[in-house]
């Protein structure tokens, strides 16, 4: 594997979003883009990619670039500066503070999308010279659960598995998982196994998602009950004489006190039942379907860790997999699945406030060893403050100081208000970006350092398997933009730190991280990359993906613990008793219902760059909250009307879906809208900022919620080449933007009157404008037009009538309309005859939900089928459990073996 393929003439990379770390091939384009297709090579994806990383090529321009370093001046407005001066100043003012108020006066916030080598310069600033451990990461957010309990069992942050066995396995047991939208490569690949081996699928999650689609039995359990369950587990296997006792004996301990605390929490099927909410059928099935099969994987996710008992989820899991021997051996382990791209390489370099560095914590040997690899007399010698309590400490005015690297907290923590208006209280507020604004930009950054994006920068990631890739640069970088390594390190050195920081590039800082992994290592600890510290900068340009542990003179390893060897003092892991589960608030009148928060399929975090492809602007363009049909008719709340969502943080207005999948009882809300590209979506406000107390991970899935019925008199849309502002006038309109082909997007609801939408548009568009007007009929749509195409548009309308956005949508994307296209424009009707294919389903080849309806209706009785027809389906593949949810919701059949040829054909 070379790092450009010469045939093709494209740089080998890594996607940039979700924790299965694809290779990407990418191909500069004339104009900025590039194109993208998946590495055939990488054992991570063998070639495939979902919709995100398929969308890569319509990100890579956006006019939204933080180009230039800015300070804020005395007037309050955002400034250019010169480089230097931004580094002297951060410096100056960071030394100022340390000095007034001592190290733990300052902290850096960073992020899972960072390289390997940008957390590693940051961390070692931080812990080893500034003299504080107060770095934290958005990664806390995100897997610090299962972190937690895998240093409690293993006395390490092990992954023991790998992605073969996904393939191996005859069991998958997904825990809080929506792979199917959230790690969808790997979903497909476990398809594969369950179509070609006849591996069974269990999906254990309160929500019906995609991902239970393909489940051969579905657990749809009440919330924060996961360790009940695995608990009645680990009972049913000690009773039925499922154990490993040979490997319980020679490899582990504590197993008696956690099987009688199991006993306690759920000591038989019944108990089980009772306390997850589940059938008596359905657990015994699923327990004897664990004791059954030797190869099992059990994969969990955010859905475990982001709890306030997550850690005791965690190890509730691992117990079962330890009591069985069912570890590191092939087709059988416990396995965490990452949410962000470099979570593990985070995890690596010590990036979390309770971990020192290389995998080393805060125990005199380990802060010894680390102060003499770094020469660094001032090491942090304890932990420093988690994200929420970090965020806590700021509001206290304890921290004066914030470095934000590549995050966006106002929109992601929980309590996410509190956070925004903690970080209006800062001495100093630095923010490294890529983008101009975001919710925490606009939150009164101080300082605004440019940093380099996806495809300019040049560094490693690692994925869940610990396989450490390449992402490297093939565009080059705008602006003034620099590595994020290269910004921290001209921090380090003006803070006098230059021996330490004697870094000329990623392969340098690379090499050193790889050299304190090995360092006093022995075996001890897990860990190890030792025989990467001497890549020449050619050997880490061209370096393939590797899994660690790589020891020096050692054979490759590709699992842990088959033979035992825990990193515990006596080699042994540990079976640890978890706590009664119990969620940390209950629900009251008041607020009767619980919000559970997640991902969507096509977007990723708070979109700032998947925020800005149209084609993934499709599949759900709008945020909403998912209510079940019986709640929805208790609360008053219509499918397709707008509902208020409030809980003791904040509230948010959103669409309503109304829909079977969602327990009674619960809401759902998807994470992504900012007050970037909505006006009321930002979930993360809504969310108990709860921690859990092993992990400090929060509570994002469970809040107290209550929810009311919102109505709208207009609805409408807006089109234009340009970003627009909403009326200003009108705080109580409800907007979101949308990415469009051809420029942006505007989908809202009113409840002022048309005249403010007609003077908005001539305010924005001028006043030569096409018009339909029937006011008492409360229409009103207009068009201005240049060089034969639409310039802008606005459509509003009653609520259920204020045009065809699909239709417009697509007239707008056409570079010239014809007379009889403008002429018909404002009926919002296609002149073509051509009825709108709907909300996008198949976001590769833009295929709507009606024109699958229309092809089930017409036959289609499978997504195989689907996919001859229309193609849906046939190139990522992330949208065939859709496809077969709405196969199943018009009760047509597949043919036998129907499926099984397109998860083929498309894997
Ligand atoms: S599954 Fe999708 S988002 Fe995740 S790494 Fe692969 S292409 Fe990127």
């Amino acid at each position: 594997m070379t790092a450009v393929d010469p045939t093709l003439r494209a740089t080998r990379t890594t996607c940039p979003y979700c924790g299965v770390g694809c290779g990407i091939l990418a191909t500069p384009e004339a104009g900025g883009g590039a194109a993208i297709s998946g590495d055939p090579e990488h054992p991570a994806n063998f070639g495939r990619l979902c919709s995100k990383g398929s969308a890569l090529g319509e990100t890579l321009a956006p006019d939204s670039r933080l180009l230039y370093p800015m300070i804020r001046c005395g007037k309050g407005t955002m400034e250019r500066v010169a480089w230097p001066d931004a580094l002297d100043h951060v410096a100056h003012r960071f030394k100022h503070i340390v000095a007034r108020d001592g190290p733990d006066a300052i902290a850096f916030y960073l992020s899972g999308q960072l390289l390997t080598e940008d957390y590693y310069v940051a961390n070692k600033l931080m812990k080893g010279f500034i003299g504080s451990a107060n770095v934290d990461t958005n990664s806390r957010l995100c897997m610090s659960s299962s972190v937690a309990g895998h240093r409690r069992a293993f006395g390490a942050d092990t992954v023991p598995g790998c992605y073969e066995d996904l393939d191996e396995a005859d069991l998958l047991v997904l825990v809080g998982s929506n792979a199917a939208w959230c790690h969808p490569v790997l979903f497909q690949r476990m398809l594969a196994n369950k179509q070609q081996r006849g591996a069974r699928m269990v999906v254990i999650d309160p929500r019906r998602t995609d991902t239970a689609g393909d489940a051969d039995l579905f657990l749809g359990l009440k919330p924060g009950t996961d360790t009940a369950l695995f608990s009645g587990l680990l009972v049913h296997l000690a009773d039925t004489g499922a154990l490993d006792r040979d490997y319980v004996e020679r490899h582990t301990s504590g197993f008696d006190d956690a099987l009688a605390r199991a006993r306690g929490i759920a000591g038989s099927i019944g108990a089980t039942a009772l306390a997850t909410g589940l059938c008596e059928q359905d657990v015994a099935g699923f327990f004897q379907m664990f004791g059954d099969t030797p190869r099992v994987v059990t994969l969990y996710s955010q859905g475990v860790n982001q709890s306030a008992q997550g850690t005791d989820k965690v190890n509730a899991i691992i117990n079962c997999h330890l009591a069985t021997g069912r570890i590191g051996k092939p087709g059988a382990s416990p396995f965490s699945l990452t949410g962000q791209p470099n979570a593990m390489g985070g995890r690596e370099v010590g990036g979390l406030a309770n971990q020192l560095a290389a995998h080393m914590g805060f125990t005199p040997p380990d802060i010894d060893r680390v102060r003499r690899f770094w020469k660094a007399p001032r090491i942090a010698t304890h932990e420093g403050l988690k994200a929420v309590q970090m965020f806590e400490a700021i509001a206290r005015g304890e921290i004066k100081a914030l470095w934000v690297i590549g995050t966006n907290p106002a929109v992601s923590l929980p309590d996410a208000d509190a956070a925004r208006a903690a970080l209006k209280k800062l001495e100093l507020f630095v923010v490294s970006e890529n983008v101009r604004s975001n919710d925490t930009v606009d939150a009164g950054a101080h300082v605004l350092l440019p940093a380099q994006a996806w495809g300019e920068k040049s560094g490693t990631v690692t994925n869940s398997e610990r396989r450490i890739s390449r992402q490297r640069a093939f565009l080059t970088p705008p602006g003034e933009t620099k590595p994020d390594w290269w910004i921290v390190t001209e921090v380090a050195r003006r803070l006098g730190f230059g021996a330490a920081f004697d870094f000329s590039s990623a392969a340098e800082v690379f090499r050193e991280h790889a050299a304190l992994s090995a360092f006093e290592n022995d075996g001890r600890r897990d860990f190890d990359i030792g025989a990467l510290k001497s890549l020449s900068d050619e050997a880490f340009d061209a370096m393939a993906p590797a899994q660690w542990p790589a020891r020096e003179n050692a054979p490759p390893q590709q699992r842990f613990f088959t033979e035992g060897g825990f990193f515990a003092n006596d080699h042994k892991a540990r079976f640890i008793a978890p706590e009664i589960p119990a969620l940390r608030t209950e629900t009251t009148a008041g607020r009767p219902l619980r919000l559970n928060t997640g991902r969507i399929r096509d977007q990723w975090h708070t979109m700032t760059r998947t925020g800005i492809s149209p084609r993934l602007g499709q599949h759900l363009p709008e945020p909403f909250v998912e209510i079940h049909p019986d709640d929805a008719v208790r609360f008053g709340i219509v499918d397709g009307g707008f509902a208020r969502v409030v809980t003791d943080y904040g509230q948010c207005t959103l669409k309503v879906a109304v829909s079977e999948r969602q327990q009674h009882g619960m809401l759902f809300a998807p994470i992504h809208w900012s007050e970037a590209n909505a006006s009321t979506a930002r979930v993360g406000a809504l969310v108990a900022p709860f921690t859990d107390p092993f992990s400090g991970q929060p509570e994002n899935k469970a809040t107290p919620a209550s929810i009311v019925p919102y109505e709208y008199v207009f609805r409408g849309f807006a089109l234009s080449r340009t970003p627009l502002e909403m009326p200003a006038e009108a705080p109580q309109v409800w907007w979101t933007r949308v990415a469009v082909v051809g420029g942006y997007g505007y989908l809202f609801a009113d409840n002022g009157d048309l005249a403010r939408w007609q003077s908005w548009l001539r305010s924005v568009a001028g006043d030569d404008l096409a018009e339909y007007k029937d006011l008492g009929g409360g229409v009103y749509r207009a068009a201005s037009f240049a060089e034969g195409r639409i310039e802008t548009c606005l459509f509003v309308g009653p609520a259920r009538d204020a045009g065809d956005w699909d239709v417009v949508k697509h007239m707008f994307a056409a570079d010239r309309l014809s007379d009889d296209q403008r002429r018909m424009l404002l009926s919002g009707k296609s002149i073509d005859g051509l009825a709108s294919a709907g909300p996008i389903v198949c976001a590769c080849f833009g295929i709507g939900r009606t024109t699958i309806c229309d092809a089930i209706a017409a036959g289609a009785g499978s997504a195989a089928q689907i996919g001859v027809q229309l193609k849906a389906g046939t190139n990522c593949g992330s949208c065939i459990p859709e496809l077969k949810r709405l196969i199943a919701q018009a009760g047509a059949v597949a043919p036998a073996g129907e499926e099984q040829k397109l998860a083929v054909a498309t894997s």
